[in-house]
Order: C-alpha cells, then sequence, then structure tokens
C-alpha cells in the first residue's frame, strides 16, 4: 500500500446561520486537529450557489464563516484558511472527476434526495453534483482526513470510490507518469464524540442546519445569551426525567440530544453526565445547559463580532490562504492533466 503525506481538508458552506451543530459536529475538531496536522479549512462559496443565494448575502456570509474560524481558534498562519472560488482547480478538478463517478453512485445520495424534496425535477444539477464537487475539494490537495458531522459520512464513502476508480481507471498513466501504484488517497472520515449529529432542538429525529426555517431549531453561534436560553428552554423534550444510565436515552431523541449537546460543550463522556443529572428533570437540566452553553459561546461571539469588524483583514486571510492553497493545487492539477492525457 502506497503511503500519503496527511493532510486534512474541510469546510463550511458560506450560508447564514452558523450554528452549534457546525460548532460541535465540525469547526471545534477542527481547532483541535491543527495541533497533529497540516489542515486546510475552506469556506465553501461554490457549494453555497447550488441553491440561489443574494450575491451582497454571499459575501457577507463567506467572510462569516472566516471569522469564525478564527474566533473558535483556528490559526490562518499555521494552516490554510480560504474561499473555494478563489482557487479555480477545485472546479476543474471536479469536472474531471463528475466523468469518473456514476449516475447510479449519486443517485444513491441521501442529502440531494432531502434538500430537493419533492420537486427534484427543479433542483440545479449542481446541488444533484455537488458531493463530486466535495471530493473534488478533498483530492486536489490528496488530502488523507477529512472531519465533518454525521451527515456527511455518504459524500465521504462517494469521496473514496471516485478516488479509488480514478486510482483503477489510471493505474497505467499513474504509473508511467512516477506516481507509483494510486495518485489520490482514499481520504478518511473524522467523525466522533458524543455530537457528530446535532438535532433541530424542535425535532428529535431532524437534523439541526443552517437551512431550517425555523430559528429555533438551532443555537446560532452569533446568538445572545437571552437568545441561547429561550431556544434552550422552548427545545422539545418528554415528560419522564432524564435517565441514569445511556442506555436511557434509547427512544428519547430530543433528551439524547440535549445530553449529547452538554457533553461536547463540557468535554465530557454522555455517561458522565448522565450520572450527574440523572433522576433530575428537564426544566433543571436545562438551566445547566444554558449556563454551559453561555460560558462557552459568548467569548466566541463576541470574537466573531470583533473580527467581522474588519473586513480588510478577513479578506487579506482568504486571499493569503488562497494563495497558498493554489500552489498545492496547481501541482496536483497538473499531475492530472499528465495523467488523463491533456496536454500542457
Ligand atoms: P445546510 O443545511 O445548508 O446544508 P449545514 O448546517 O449542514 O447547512 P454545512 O455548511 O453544510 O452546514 O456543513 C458544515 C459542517 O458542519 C459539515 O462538516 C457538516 O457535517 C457539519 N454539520 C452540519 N450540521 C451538523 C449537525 N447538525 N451536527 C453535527 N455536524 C453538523
Ligand atoms: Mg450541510
Amino acid at each position: 500500500m502506497q503511503t500519503f503525506k496527511e493532510r486534512v481538508f474541510s469546510g463550511v458552506q458560506s450560508t447564514g446561520n452558523l450554528h452549534l451543530g457546525n460548532y460541535l459536529g465540525a469547526i471545534l475538531k477542527f481547532v483541535e486537529l491543527q495541533k497533529s496536522y497540516d489542515c486546510l479549512y475552506c469556506v465553501v462559496d461554490l457549494h453555497a450557489i447550488t441553491v440561489p443565494q443574494d450575491p451582497l448575502a454571499l459575501k457577507a456570509n463567506t467572510r462569516e464563516i472566516a471569522a469564525a474560524f478564527i474566533a473558535c481558534g483556528i490559526d490562518p498562519k499555521k494552516n490554510i484558511v480560504f474561499n473555494q472560488s478563489q482557487v479555480a482547480e477545485h472546479a476543474e478538478l471536479a469536472w474531471v472527476l463528475s466523468c469518473i463517478a456514476r449516475i447510479g453512485w449519486l443517485n444513491r445520495m441521501t442529502q440531494f434526495k432531502d434538500k430537493a424534496g419533492k420537486d427534484r425535477e427543479n433542483a440545479s444539477i449542481g446541488l444533484y453534483n455537488y458531493p463530486v464537487l466535495m471530493a473534488a475539494d478533498i483530492l486536489i490537495y490528496r488530502a488523507t482526513h477529512v472531519p465533518v458531522g454525521d451527515d456527511q459520512k455518504q459524500h465521504l464513502e462517494l469521496a473514496r470510490d471516485i478516488a479509488q476508480k480514478f486510482n483503477n481507471d489510471f493505474s497505467e498513466s499513474i504509473l508511467r507518469n512516477g506516481f507509483g501504484e494510486a495518485f489520490f488517497p482514499l481520504p478518511e472520515p473524522l467523525i466522533s464524540g458524543p455530537a457528530t449529529r446535532v438535532m433541530s432542538l424542535r425535532d428529535g429525529a431532524k437534523k439541526m442546519s443552517k437551512s431550517d426555517a425555523s430559528d429555533y431549531s438551532r443555537i446560532n453561534l452569533s446568538d445572545d445569551a437571552d437568545q441561547i436560553a429561550q431556544k434552550v428552554r422552548k427545545a422539545k423534550t418528554d415528560p419522564e426525567p432524564l435517565p441514569s444510565e445511556e442506555k436511557g436515552l434509547e427512544g428519547r431523541p430530543e433528551a439524547d440530544n440535549l445530553v449529547g449537546i452538554y457533553a461536547a460543550l463540557a468535554g465530557r463522556a454522555k455517561a458522565d453526565v448522565l450520572g450527574e443529572f440523572g433522576g433530575a428533570n428537564f426544566s433543571s437540566f436545562k438551566n445547566a445547559l444554558v449556563e454551559l452553553a453561555v460560558a462557552k459561546l459568548s467569548p466566541i461571539t463576541a470574537e466573531m463580532r470583533r473580527i467581522k469588524q474588519d473586513e480588510s483583514y478577513i479578506d487579506g486571510v482568504l486571499r493569503d490562504g488562497a494563495a497558498r492553497a493554489s500552489v498545492i493545487a496547481r501541482e496536483n492539477m497538473n499531475a492530472v492533466k499528465d495523467i488523463v492525457g491533456f496536454l500542457r
């Protein structure tokens, strides 16, 4: 088996309403991983336009996500922080990979089915092809590790299938061009901890999403203490007190969700949290959750607000990141051109 240089890539769409699920499922992991890996963290604006976006809002949201990355503790000097549309090779590789991916593979993607809803004929081709662009985002850097929330697991599997098929289809050319047995690594998803799938506060069967119409379904990173308190207190629960053990959370998705959020914010295991709160009713647990969430999130919210005011700083970070990302992307895209047989 060929070994590849270890590298982390992940992205967040430049759509509004960055929420607790994005933070606990993704960004918190990004911060952790920067200690031990070379990381690229991308604001994926090309993905955002798979559904209609207002151009001015799109720019503002790109800056907002970049500000959130930095406010959460991502160091843009040590890591590469940039927005996707500034590195054209993402889209360029996506074309090549869409000639590798099979329609049957894409037809199985559940995110497309969820997002397109009943009116599938009217969804954009970009929304359908989203997972191929995502594979290109990762593979253009030959990234080996991808921290994501649980909802992206299927897309990661597809990225691995695409990488594998490219390596197989072009095996001779890959060898001839001096890249050994395989050009792309099979990127590994990093999905772990108590909050890989934070659920809506209104419906324990739906994931917390930026695109949910109800603002009460999520805690936004821009919410102040009063908003957090209101949303947690209104969060759907059931009439039973909290169980003392994890097994007691089975069949209680709303309770499971709130305990998972508490555990992730506290950096503790769910079992440990239940050891403390088992037998408590929801009103007292919710009070504790509000206190913890406000303590953890308000410094981030304040820092995000401060950074956001300095647009030229944010634009500078993204430009610098894009320049550094482009060096890697161009080298890999040139290799792909040689492997596929494009003259250059
Ligand atoms: P949308 O609903 O528009 O797709 P989103 O909330 O899913 O928005 P994305 O920008 O698509 O946000 O996702 C960014 C990252 O956050 C991804 O790694 C994704 O897996 C993760 N993520 C999104 N929602 C959750 C959630 N509810 N729990 C844990 N992780 C999540
Ligand atoms: Mg999403």
